[in-house]
């Protein structure tokens, strides 16, 4: 048994996300989720937000410091595509996905750090993907943003170590989520041929190493980069 936590899992409204928030509910932490519409699952607190305002952000904290205690775990999830080759892809394309993605993950860890400080105690897991290390054609813009939030949960590390928080990333590979059954069928069949598990994995398989990392085992990982992926980036 871990010892239990306030853990705010970003974009719980479906997807990665609710079933992380599920997973942390299991554990026996205090969960509140973050969304824009729908709510988290059965036992969470559901709290409006939206990455790309900082001030809903702000609110979103303030309602759950109130309800649950300081935020202490901090899991960094919503997020988008906009794909497109790079000759056809506007600047909107690129820098809204690049807003939600790695400014919307630096407005929430900012807001998390000072009671992360404050209580001692800080576990920051950052929703990347295997495409920001390993590439992918028609999306420039997710995957740098990806790619970056590797950067993020280093640099973030070596401010903040030694203060019993740590930061690290979980790059899934192709997941069973909204996410990837819009993408074409053809790109699909693609990733399956490469990826050496020969399935997609499930949402499950991310929350169990959300899991882990929020825990008392994971004390002394920071700055790691762990794939979940079915071996597709190995060696990147
Ligand atoms: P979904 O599209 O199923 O869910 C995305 C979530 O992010 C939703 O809860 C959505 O909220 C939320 N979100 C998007 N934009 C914002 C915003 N501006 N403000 C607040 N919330 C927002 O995605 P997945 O569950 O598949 O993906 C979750 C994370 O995992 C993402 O960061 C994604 O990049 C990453 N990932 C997914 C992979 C996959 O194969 N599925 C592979 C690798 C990484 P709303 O419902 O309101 O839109």
């Amino acid at each position: 048994m871990t010892t239990s936590r306030t853990v705010l899992v970003t974009g719980g409204n479906r997807g990665i996300g609710y079933a992380i928030a599920e997973r942390m509910n299991a554990d026996g932490h205090r969960v509140a989720v973050t969304a824009r519409s729908g709510e988290g699952p059965e036992g969470s607190l559901t709290v409006r937000a939206d990455m790309t305002d900082a001030a809903s952000i702000d609110a979103a904290f303030a309602e759950i410091e109130a309800q649950l205690g300081a935020v202490e775990v901090v899991v960094a999830n919503a997020g988008i595509t906009k794909d497109t080759l790079l000759l056809r892809m506007t600047e909107e394309e690129f820098t809204s996905v690049i807003d939600t993605n790695l400014t919307g993950t630096f407005r929430v860890v900012k807001r998390a750090a000072k009671g992360l400080l404050k209580g001692r105690f800080g576990r920051v897991i950052l929703i990347s993907s295997v495409v920001g290390l390993y590439g992918s054609p028609g999306q420039i813009n997710y995957s740098s943003s990806k790619a970056a939030l590797v950067g993020f949960a280093r640099s973030l590390t070596r401010e903040l170590g030694a203060r019993n928080i740590t930061a690290n990333v979980i790059a899934p590979g192709f997941i069973e989520t909204d996410m990837t059954a819009a993408l074409p069928e053809e790109q699909q069949k693609q990733y399956l041929s490469n990826i050496p598990a020969n399935r997609f994995g499930q949402v499950a398989e991310i929350a169990g190493a959300a899991s882990f990392l929020a825990g008392d085992d994971a004390a002394y990982i920071s700055g790691a980069v762990i794939p979940v992926d079915g071996g597709l980036g190995m060696g990147h």
